[in-house]
């Protein structure tokens, strides 16, 4: 019998079942997780794996067009770093130089290869979840989860990977109209969306802003103008080149007055905020453990939504970037606890209720963080010093 007969006979009942995991969302975190969940022994017919497309995510569609600003080498090794990838080099990528950067698309097609071949071995659904909620709140020690889909479908389970990336935040100017920043980042449809007669502001300093100002170069428009509000990632990302024939101010009341009133489209680069998915119990701006990825019992977060934070001297910290290799290591430095602990490191026994230890645990970090416990991930026009993408 094949892994995908096996696969089949038993979804027809996976909702009269108790699952040992759910990976929710099929971007690179949501394959590394299942990968390293597989490696680790978890068999196969216990997990479920949902996205609503499995086309590696944003990864390998809204971003592929960008040129990586990690190196190849960064790429191969994930696809080599767990055994249930089964990858072998086949692609385009694994004859480039190691130390070069590449277009993303060329690391995204060896991924869509190892979820197709992943997707043969776990239940799949296609779909997306709506909610997330305890099944046995008794059970306080080793709550089950009960997760419902955009179908209907409900399916339980012990613990939860979420994985479901993140969202591009936009500067809100009503009245004009804006680029998403999916489109912006590909060169081809960030032309068809101008004309010659437009005034464009680009907002953002990091790597989706240089990109953008990139794509912009060929194209002839009336005025060009960068708004940044952190000097210091204006400083480590844009370079002269990228702002030949762009004007590049900081944002303030006086400037944006000066150069609103000519602009016809905004194009956002600020940075990204969680997908939501609620969980009942939990606030819906639900924070998780910085060192553990731990939102709740059970339930941890991986990747984009769930990055972590890099502390540098003199008390500056960044938000980790969730590109492909360090999401591999810092899944490869949790994931053991995850495993073993059926419940986790912050709750405390003599309390009855999850949800308040939880959000007592969460506080405490927040004050060791101070403003950095946003749930957002990057950084925006009000946390100047984070890194974005
Ligand atoms: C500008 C830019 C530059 C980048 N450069 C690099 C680089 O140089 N090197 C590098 O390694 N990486 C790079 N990345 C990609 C980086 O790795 C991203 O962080 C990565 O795409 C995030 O992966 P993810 O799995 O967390 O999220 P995603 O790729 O967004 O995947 C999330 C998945 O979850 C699904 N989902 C969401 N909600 C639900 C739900 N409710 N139910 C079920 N499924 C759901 C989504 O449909 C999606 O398929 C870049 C990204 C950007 C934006």
């Amino acid at each position: 019998m094949t892994s995908t007969q096996t696969s089949t006979q038993h979804l027809e009942n996976l909702d009269n079942q108790l699952l040992e995991w759910i990976i929710v969302g099929a971007g690179p975190a949501g394959i590394a997780g299942l990968g390293k969940l597989l490696d680790a022994g978890v068999s196969p017919e216990k997990i479920l794996w949902i996205d609503p497309l499995f086309k590696v995510g944003d990864f390998g569609s809204s971003w592929k067009y960008i040129s990586s600003n990690t190196p190849v080498e960064g790429f191969t090794k994930f696809f080599h770093r767990c055994q249930s990838f089964s990858y072998k080099p086949a692609s385009m990528i694994d004859n480039l130089p190691p130390e070069k950067n590449c277009p993303l698309i060329l690391a995204a097609q060896p991924l869509q290869t190892i979820t197709n071949h992943l997707k043969t071995l776990v239940h799949t659904e296609l779909d997306t979840v709506t909610q997330i909620r305890p099944l046995d709140i008794a059970n306080y020690l080793n709550p089950h989860w009960a997760i419902t889909l955009n179908s209907g479908k409900v399916f339980h389970t012990k613990k939860l990977l979420l994985a479901m990336g993140g969202q591009p935040k936009e500067v809100n100017f009503p009245w004009i109209p804006s680029i998403p920043l999916s489109m912006a980042m590909d060169p081809n449809l960030l032309k068809k969306s101008l004309s010659p007669e437009d005034t464009v502001m680009v907002f953002g300093s990091a790597q989706s802003a240089k990109s953008i100002l990139g794509h912009l170069k060929s194209i002839k428009l009336k005025k060009k103008v960068l708004f940044y509000r952190s000097s210091t990632s204006f400083d480590r990302h844009i370079d002269s080149e990228s702002l030949e024939g762009v004007l590049a101010l900081k944002i303030t009341p006086k400037n944006l007055l000066a150069q609103m009133p000519s602009c016809t489209k905004t194009i956002s680069a600020i940075g990204f905020k969680r997908r939501h998915i609620p969980i009942i119990g939990l606030p819906d701006d639900y924070g998780y453990d910085q060192e553990t990825g731990e939102i709740a019992p059970g339930i941890f977060g991986l990747g984009m939504a769930f990055p972590n934070i890099m502390y540098h001297e003199l008390g500056l910290a960044e938000y980790r970037v969730a590109a492909l290799w360090p999401v591999m290591k810092r899944l490869e430095k949790l994931l053991p606890e995850w495993l073993s602990s059926p419940t986790q490191t912050v709750l405390m026994s003599e309390e009855k209720n999850i949800f308040k230890n939880q959000n007592q645990a969460r506080d405490l970090k927040k004050s060791e963080v101070e403003s950095l416990s946003s749930p957002y991930v990057t950084a925006d026009l009000g946390t100047p010093d984070l890194l974005v993408v």
